[in-house]
C-alpha cells in the first residue's frame, strides 16, 4: 500500500535522505526509529507530499507522489497524518473541529458529519467531550481529538510523527492505547516514535534510520539483537 524507493531529499546543500527504501503492506504497522536529525520526519512528510523529493519514487494507495497529475485532495483523504502539535481550532468545539474537514473536503451533510464525528470520538474514548473546547482538555485528550479528526476521513494509511513526545507519561499512555487499538483493528500505519517498548509491542516491522539511510530493518525482535553498532548504541541509550 506504500512503496518508497530510493528517495533522496536535500535542503539546500544538506542531503537529509540519501536513498531510502521500504514498503508497507495493507494492515501492517511500521515503526520508524532513529536519532534526532536522522530524517524520520522528513521521510514521513515526503510520503504525504508535504515535502517534495529530489529523487526516487513513492507510491501510496495508488498515488504516484511527485507526479504533476497527483490529486492532492484524494491523497489527503487516503493518508492521514498526526503531528506532535495537535493544531485544533481553539474557537471550535471538539465535535466542530472534527466536522470541519468532513464538511469541506468530503462535502457531507451536517447530519452525516455529526454522526461520523461522534463515531470517531467514541473510538478514542472522548464521547463526553464533544461539546467542549480544546483548551478545556488535557494534552492527551487534545491529541486524541487530533487522531479522531484524522480518522474521520477514513484514511487507508495513518502517519504518526512523535505524537506523544509533548506529553507527560500518564497522558502518553492514553494516546498510545488509542494507537494500539487502531493497530489491532487493522489500520495500516507508520509511526515515528521514541517509545521503544511501544514500537516493540505494536509494530510488525521496525525501520532504524541513521544519517538519512535505512540502517537496519526487521521484525520487532531486531531491537533485542541489533546487527549494527549504531543500533546497539541507540537501543542502549534510547530505552
Ligand atoms: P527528530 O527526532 O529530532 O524529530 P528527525 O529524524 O525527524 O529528527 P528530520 O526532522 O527529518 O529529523 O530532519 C532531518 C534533517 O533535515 C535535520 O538536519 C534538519 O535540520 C533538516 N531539515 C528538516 N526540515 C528542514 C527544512 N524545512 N529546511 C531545512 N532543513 C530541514
Ligand atoms: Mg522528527
Amino acid at each position: 500500500i506504500v512503496k518508497v524507493e530510493n528517495i533522496r531529499k536535500r535542503f539546500g546543500g544538506n542531503e537529509v535522505l540519501k536513498g531510502v527504501s521500504f514498503d508497507i503492506q495493507k494492515g501492517q504497522v511500521v515503526a520508524i526509529i532513529g536519532q534526532s536529525g536522522s530524517g524520520k520526519s522528513t521521510a514521513l512528510r515526503c510520503i504525504n507530499h508535504l515535502e517534495l523529493i529530489n529523487g526516487g519514487s513513492i507510491q501510496v494507495c495508488g498515488h504516484e507522489i511527485g507526479s504533476p497529475h497527483i490529486d492532492l485532495r484524494r491523497l489527503r483523504q487516503d493518508v492521514g497524518i498526526v503531528f506532535q502539535s495537535y493544531n485544533l481550532f481553539p474557537h471550535l468545539t471538539v465535535r466542530q473541529n472534527i466536522m470541519l474537514a468532513l464538511k469541506h473536503v468530503k462535502k457531507l451533510s451536517r447530519r452525516v458529519c455529526e454522526e461520523k464525528a461522534d463515531m470517531v470520538l467514541r473510538k478514542v474514548g472522548l464521547s463526553e467531550k464533544a461539546e467542549q473546547y480544546p483548551e478545556q482538555l488535557s494534552g492527551g485528550q487534545q491529541q486524541r481529538v487530533a487522531i479522531a479528526r484524522s480518522l474521520a476521513m477514513e484514511p487507508q494509511v495513518m502517519l504518526f510523527d512523535e505524537v506523544t513526545s509533548a506529553l507527560d507519561p500518564q497522558l502518553t499512555g492514553e494516546v498510545l492505547r488509542v494507537i494500539e487499538d487502531l493497530a489491532r483493528g487493522g489500520m495500516t500505519m507508520i509511526l515515528v516514535t521514541h517509545e521503544m517498548a511501544f514500537a516493540r509491542r505494536v509494530a510488525d516491522k521496525i525501520i532504524y534510520m541513521h544519517q538519512g539511510l535505512v540502517w537496519e530493518t526487521g521484525g520487532p525482535e531486531m531491537l533485542e539483537n541489533p546487527q549494527t553498532q549504531e543500533l546497539r548504541d541507540f537501543v542502549g541509550t534510547g530505552l
